[in-house]
């Protein structure tokens, strides 16, 4: 299975390059944000613990955060998807570990994580345009400066591995996104050239 992992400070573009990976690539897109949104919504009992933090831009529990993703990859669809998409997670290195062993029990690993790069300025522009109700100017400040601080070692990780690719957020959602899909499409490449040599097209029509 391909996993893909989007990376980027929060206003990057992440959620709307999501959904056109997701259509382009049909892979399950599953973002940690939007299943504690809906948690919060449906007052579970894990959106009441996340509420608060979530409000006030701290990050909720890695313990909490890797159950919710680990639980997510048993469903059926994701064990039958031939891709997943993880969209705000992991969000520091222990996730990362956390979920390069997920993969690992399965016999899987990351294919590929996308960073993509928008100046702070920017993205908050961005965050105080769209008027999320955990979009406040001190929620905004507080989760990118934990940006910096526990995800950008998160890069460093990536690359390490060979897995980094960093692509400009800058420009219109459009041409943003033929970089995004240039970049997985010259992975996804490699990785079917190296699975099978000699049916690379039929390979990439599937997407692997
Ligand atoms: P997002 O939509 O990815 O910006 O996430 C919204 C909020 O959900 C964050 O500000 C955190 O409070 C929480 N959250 C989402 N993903 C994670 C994660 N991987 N680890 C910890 N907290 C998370």
């Amino acid at each position: 299975m391909v996993c893909i992992v989007i990376l980027g400070r929060q206003g990057s573009g992440k959620g709307t390059q999501s959904t056109l990976i997701e259509r382009k690539y049909g892979c399950l897109h599953v973002s940690t944000g939007d299943m504690l949104r809906s948690a919060v919504s449906a007052r579970s009992e894990l959106g009441m613990k996340a509420e608060a933090l979530m409000r006030s831009g701290r990050l909720i529990s890695d313990e909490i955060a890797i159950g919710i993703v680990a639980e997510r990859l048993q469903h059926e669809d994701a064990i039958n998807a031939t891709g997943v998409l993880l969209d705000g997670f992991p969000r520091n290195l222990e996730q990362a570990e956390a979920l390069e062993a997920l993969l690992a029990a399965e016999g899987g690993s990351i294919t590929l994580a996308v960073n993509l790069e928008v100046p702070v300025e920017v993205a908050v522009e961005r965050l105080l345009a769209r008027g999320r109700s955990d979009d406040t100017e001190e929620s905004i400040a507080r989760r990118l400066e934990d940006y910096e601080i526990q995800t950008m070692p998160l890069l460093q990780w990536f690359e390490q591995r060979n897995l980094l690719f960093s692509v400009d957020g800058l420009g219109v959602v459009e041409d943003v996104f033929y970089r995004v899909s240039s970049v997985i499409d010259s992975v996804l490449d490699v990785a079917c050239q190296q699975a099978s040599p000699t049916s690379k097209q039929t390979k990439r029509q599937s997407r692997c």
